[in-house]
């Protein structure tokens, strides 16, 4: 039988695992200390624990990493690996170094429910949840991990569509029993899942991304299927109850499309709608794919919505592309690879 995985527990479950073993109570802080602090491999390097501990720990129980299966390098320092999950599926990772930040970018699902049309991910249709060992081996078994700086949930899947594991992943990251990041240095993204934001903004204190891609109705129908359920105006209601002018930040990501979302309407439309709310939006621009017949505007008109946005008073960025050359178009690289096998 398969060994559990100890790396992506929380104190409280590891608690549960040496109570179930009959070990003693220190035991859960220590092993959480070997697995997050000290970043041992195996079992048998726990050495505050004794032989009879590690063999009971030994018989059902392993750290549980993996390296990434293969990657692809950027001529811009872009990296993106591929991991392997669940049952023979792949999911991507992008380190991503900008000047003194290194941000990971980590996947929550293998594929995707959403289905947004801009998405290689959403074409790929849902295979399974990440487990918080599936999002947090990203994390550690990247190559640059020691370098990182800032973490992203932006890579394949709708993270609050799997809360109950990205919840965990933020809990080892930022307690202080675990990673102690704080939590100003993670933001995870959502297409607007209504009752999974409330849970979220109250359990963590990460920041929070919203896609956007359009303030209408209608055409952000078009663009994720998501807004038939769940509207951007109820996402936005619940954005103004919580209190973002502290540490926390919203941000809102708007990938820019040709003729679908970059005219001065939509200028309008999105001060009005994002009045009163501190934030920021992060101007993504679009990379094509095969089978898409979306496109990105160029970047004269980009800087010129940016600017409209500015003057409306919408602290509006260019988010610079990254990794263009190995398509960085997320969800294409573990197509190929899913092709292949
Ligand atoms: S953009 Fe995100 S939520 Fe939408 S289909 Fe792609 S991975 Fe899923």
């Amino acid at each position: 039988m398969a060994k559990e995985k100890l790396y992506g527990k929380t104190l409280n479950e590891l608690i549960a695992v040496t109570r179930k073993l009959g070990m003693p109570g220190f035991a859960a802080k220590q092993i959480a200390d070997w697995l997050y602090k000290k970043e041992i491999g195996t079992i048998d390097e726990m050495t505050n624990l004794s032989k009879k501990m590690r063999e009971l720990l030994s018989n059902d129980y392993e750290i549980g990493l993996s390296n990434p299966v293969s990657f692809m390098q950027s001529s811009d320092g872009t990296k993106k690996y591929l991991f392997r999950v669940l049952d023979n599926k792949f999911i991507e990772t992008a380190f991503i170094p900008d000047n003194d930040r290194a941000t990971i970018c980590v996947s929550s699902q293998a594929g995707c429910k959403m289905g947004c049309v801009f998405c290689m991910t959403g074409r790929q249709g849902f295979q399974g949840n990440l487990s918080s060992n599936e999002i947090l081996n990203q994390f550690r078994s990247l190559p640059e991990f020691r370098q990182l700086t800032n973490m992203v949930y932006m890579g394949m899947g709708e993270p609050l569509d799997n809360l109950t594991e990205v919840l965990k992943s933020l809990e080892i990251l930022t307690g202080d029993w675990g990673y102690a990041w704080s939590p100003s240095r993670i933001t995870v993204s959502t297409v607007g899942l209504v009752t999974s934001i409330i849970e979220f903004l109250e359990k963590s204190r990460c920041h929070l991304a919203v896609s956007l891609h359009s303030p209408f109705d209608e055409e952000r129908k078009k663009l994720m299927p998501i807004q038939k359920t769940n509207t951007v105006k109820e996402v936005l209601d619940i954005i103004k109850s919580f209190d973002f002018t502290r540490q926390r930040r919203v941000s809102f990501e708007y990938i820019i499309f040709k003729g679908i979302n970059d005219s001065p309407r939509h200028v309008r439309e999105l001060a009005r709608l994002l009045n009163g709310i501190r934030c920021r939006i992060n101007i993504i621009r679009f990379h094509s794919f095969p089978g898409s017949d979306l496109s990105s505007p160029g970047m004269e008109a980009t800087i010129a919505f940016r600017e409209a946005l500015n003057a409306k008073g919408i602290l509006a960025t260019i988010r610079s592309s990254r990794g263009v050359d190995i398509n960085a178009a997320c969800g294409l690289l573990s197509t190929l690879e899913q092709n292949k096998t």
